[in-house]
């Protein structure tokens, strides 16, 4: 075959392949579509839809679910087809405080979860360990074969390798040393034929909001609960840098001459700033007047949501410190402008339930910033919805991004 014949012979299977791609793409949203329906999204024409869905029913990727109603002009009922892949997701969340395990379907709906409060054990195999159980008792239970779970996504604290799936350092279990392979330890469990995903869990969540936002906006998503972290996206992509280290925000220096040394080394890091212990040490020196409804915590007990609440009654003692908070979130937000630029950002976790008071103290210190001042808005929005529910669907979508890229799933 000539340089020339060969060119003509690539174009076509190429052009299969993307039209198969794209006939699959309308599948994605997990509802039912005729051929019809998928001509008019995506302009390929009738008898190539027609051999695309064949194709992928053959492969029992799409089945049909049965005739529709007729159409206007009387004509016979159209045939619909539905994504259905017979396999399963697992995602795992491996939390400071909580081990949750949940199975998805591959249309993202979960079929069963467990999760249970937990201290991260000594060693990562003791924590593996439990994974292991609680796996293989979820899928005694819902007849879930180790060969049916198409991939396993693992949220874990820490800094995140990959490519390596490598579990690079986590101040939460220090004593598990640096590099663990955490991808391997799920491989010893799940086998080699499974798809492995691990990643942080800021990031795990923040693929959930992304997948309900314009995915050509800036974003910034704040990860506020046991760390602070932040996910950078852009272009429908999370930024992960050279080490991981992107997002790691909670890290960001806003008072080098402040006392307190954080995990990471530095002096002055977010993280310290805006700590619960700092608040409640705060409380502990300088107790609140009997009008606080703090008044009638101990100081160890104060969470956030407390805070928040007392603040919403108007009291001006919750009110001086969530001015405080407000200060240092706006900074963050100003540095983090000077290079990032975000169009929206969206707080999940214990900031998510920051009252009206926050805000506006933050947006009012904002605005002292005069490069922003210019017109720039930045959307500030607080998502307060299950973390867990959030992570779960982030690794779900992480693997189900895989299946839908792979390959061999378009070759004849
Ligand atoms: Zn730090």
């Amino acid at each position: 075959m000539s340089g020339s014949e060969l060119k003509q012979a690539a174009v076509p299977s190429t052009l299969k392949r993307h039209n198969r791609e794209l006939v699959l793409s309308c599948f994605r949203d997990n509802q039912e579509h005729s051929v019809a329906d998928v001509v008019s999204r995506t302009g390929i024409s009738k008898l190539t839809v027609m051999r695309a869905i064949q194709f992928f029913c053959g492969k029992g990727i799409l089945v049909s679910s049965g005739k529709g109603e007729s159409t206007e002009q009387g004509g016979k009922k159209p045939e619909y087809f539905r994504f259905a892949h017979k396999k399963y997701l697992l995602n795992i969340m491996m939390w400071p405080e909580m081990l949750g395990l949940t199975f998805f379907d591959m249309n993202l709906r979960p079929i069963c979860r467990s999760s249970f409060p937990w201290i991260i054990p000594a060693s990562p195999e003791r924590a593996f360990d439990f994974v292991r159980n609680e796996a293989a008792r979820l899928m005694e239970e819902k007849g879930i074969a180790a060969a049916d779970i198409y991939g396993v996504s693992l949220s874990t604290s820490g800094i995140v390798d990959y490519e390596n799936l490598v579990l690079k350092y986590s101040v939460h279990s220090p004593e598990w040393g640096s590099d663990i392979p955490v991808g391997r330890y799920l491989e010893n469990i799940f086998g080699p034929d499974c798809c492995y995903f691990v990643e942080n869990a800021g990031k795990s969540i923040s693929r959930s909001v992304l997948s309900e936002q314009q995915p050509d906006k800036r974003i910034l998503v704040l990860f506020t609960t046991w760390g602070l972290s932040g996910a950078f996206i852009e272009g429908g992509r999370i930024l992960n840098g050279r080490d991981s280290i992107i997002g790691e925000i909670g890290h960001m220096v806003l008072d080098p001459s402040d006392k307190e040394l954080c995990s990471c080394g530095s002096y002055g890091c977010l993280e310290r700033l805006v700590s619960i212990t700092r608040l409640r040490k705060r409380i502990a020196a300088d107790p609140p007047p009997e009008s606080s409804p703090l008044s009638k915590l101990a100081p160890e007990g104060v969470n956030l949501q407390h805070l928040f609440f007392a603040s919403r009654q108007e009291d001006g003692y919750a009110r001086e410190y969530v001015s405080y908070l407000a200060g240092c979130f706006a900074t963050l937000l100003r540095n983090v402008s000077l290079v990032f630029n975000p169009e929206t950002v969206v707080f999940v976790g214990d900031y998510a339930q920051a009252d009206e008071y926050f805000d506006r103290c933050m947006k009012e210190k904002l605005e002292q910033f005069h490069y922003l001042a210019a017109g720039a808005d930045i959307e500030i929005s607080y998502d307060d919805r299950s973390l867990y529910e959030m992570d779960a669907k982030g690794g779900a979508l992480a693997l189900i991004n895989h299946f839908f890229a792979q390959e061999k799933l378009y070759e004849d």
